[in-house]
């Protein structure tokens, strides 16, 4: 049986427990005791230890897009069709073999913040002309080896993409990510296996992507085979109003109509919804991710987090495009953008952020993990509480310490399943992250 000792750990209320000995047996938390000193057979975890971080949305290829898309080529500043249309060319781009460096890096800069399951919304599955590899799920499998390097758990969210738009066909590099019809985006999904550290999860690209027929199947398969199944929603404001003209109905809505919002829902982003969405969210039990640095990357707008925790949704997070990857700076977001647009501040604390960085984030991906507890998964993120940014934070003050001024930088260890990935803010297999980065991000570019 493997022990760690946490000089500090978050067990869930709203505030850190002092001297926390966690014991595991096999992947498993077996029992957590506080208040003695380290056994000589713990090692021992100084800081602020969390439940391992849930990274909710990930497309692990956009990292190669990180500080290119700022601008177009004469120097004026770029928009959102900057970054779509630099995330198609490099979507062209992508080979299995050019991919599975550049996802594992990327997975392994996840690893080195402090997150231990990834949600991987994953539709680049065809080869260049549309046509399926050997092996249909190639690209998928690429994604699997690349978190199983990285030591990262992962959710492959295998996505239904057919539309370039509500009734256009893909075109141009799209084909690469359509099926041509839901029955054989399922036929090809069957493929594809969960393991200790898989979870396989199914979506549907956005309303724009899919037809609501086809939603209604991929949504059916979710519920035959209880996976997760995830969307993305009400991103920016033309896919309403498209969706609206074609359906004369809100995505939330026609997703609902679809039988596409259940408990095993997750909707990406839900950064422009009615009251009425809103109430159709919490009925249904679905849950929220947000993803606030891409989301101010993009310009997208400030999702209404606050209303929809009041409504009851369950809200997580994700970094989506990687602009930046720090999961402390996602959960922060969640009120400080608050706070901008309504000009008070106290929406939401520590602890409630927290929980949508761990456990909430967790239970989206599919996995009894997101808490330090007996029973769960021993997944563990170390934050160092004495480099300059955490500094003098007394006890009583951590987690709001931790949550509003640490950075993925200040995450020390992570632990998967009671093994160690990061240890002393190195990555154990794959060593040199930034090297890893420099040369997969130089190979695609
Ligand atoms: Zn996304």
């Amino acid at each position: 049986m493997t022990a760690y000792w946490c000089e500090w750990a978050w067990l869930g209320g709203d505030s850190a427990t002092a001297a926390v000995l966690v014991r595991v047996d096999g992947d498993r938390i077996a029992s957590v005791h506080s208040g003695a000193p380290p056994p000589a057979d713990a090692t021992v975890l100084s800081g602020l230890t969390l439940p391992g971080l849930a990274n909710v949305h990930s497309h692990a290829f956009h990292r190669a897009l990180r500080g290119r898309t700022q601008r177009e080529p004469g120097g004026r500043p770029g928009s959102f069709w900057t970054w779509r249309e630099r995330m198609y060319a490099l979507a062209g781009r992508l080979t299995p073999e050019t991919y599975l460096p550049l996802a594992t890096a990327a997975l392994a800069e996840m690893a080195l913040a402090g997150v231990t399951a990834v949600g991987e919304f994953h539709y680049l599955h065809h080869g260049p002309d549309g046509r399926p590899y050997a092996d249909p799920n190639e690209m998928g499998r690429v994604l699997l080896a690349a978190a199983a390097e990285a030591g990262v758990r992962i959710t492959l969210l295998d996505t239904c993409y057919l539309h370039g738009g509500v009734d256009r066909p893909a075109e141009g590099v799209q084909r690469r990510f359509s099926d041509g019809s839901a029955g054989a985006w399922a036929e090809r999904v069957e493929g594809l296996a969960d393991g200790p550290s898989v979870r396989v999860g199914a979506a549907a690209h956005s309303v724009r992507a899919v037809d609501p027929a086809s939603i209604a199947a991929i949504a059916a398969y979710a519920a035959g085979r209880d996976m997760p199944c995830h969307v993305h929603l009400s991103e920016q404001p033309a896919e309403n109003a498209d969706c609206l003209a074609r359906y004369g109905t809100t995505p939330t809505a026609l997703l609902d109509r679809a039988g596409a919002l259940t408990a095993r829902t997750t909707a990406v982003h839900a950064t422009h919804l009615s009251a009425g969405d809103r109430a159709l969210l919490a009925a249904s039990g679905a849950s929220v991710c947000l993803c606030p640095t891409t989301e101010r990357d993009l310009a997208d707008g400030i999702g209404p987090a606050a209303a929809l925790r009041d409504a009851g949704v369950a809200l997580s997070l994700g970094s989506d495009s990687h602009a930046v990857v720090d999961l402390l700076e996602e959960a922060r977001a969640v009120e400080l953008d608050e706070r901008l647009a309504t000009g008070a501040r106290g929406h939401f604390g520590a602890a409630e952020l927290l929980r949508a960085a761990t456990e909430a984030g967790a239970r989206a991906l599919g996995w009894d993990a997101g808490r330090i507890a007996a029973g769960r998964l021993a997944d563990l993120s170390t934050v160092d509480i004495g480099g300059v940014r955490l500094a003098g934070a007394g006890p009583e003050h951590l987690l709001d310490a931790v949550v509003f001024a640490g950075t993925a930088a200040d995450v020390t260890h992570t632990v998967l399943g009671g093994e160690p990935v990061v240890v002393g803010g190195g990555h154990r297999r794959v060593g040199d992250v930034a090297a890893a980065l420099r040369a997969a991000i130089a190979a695609v570019s």
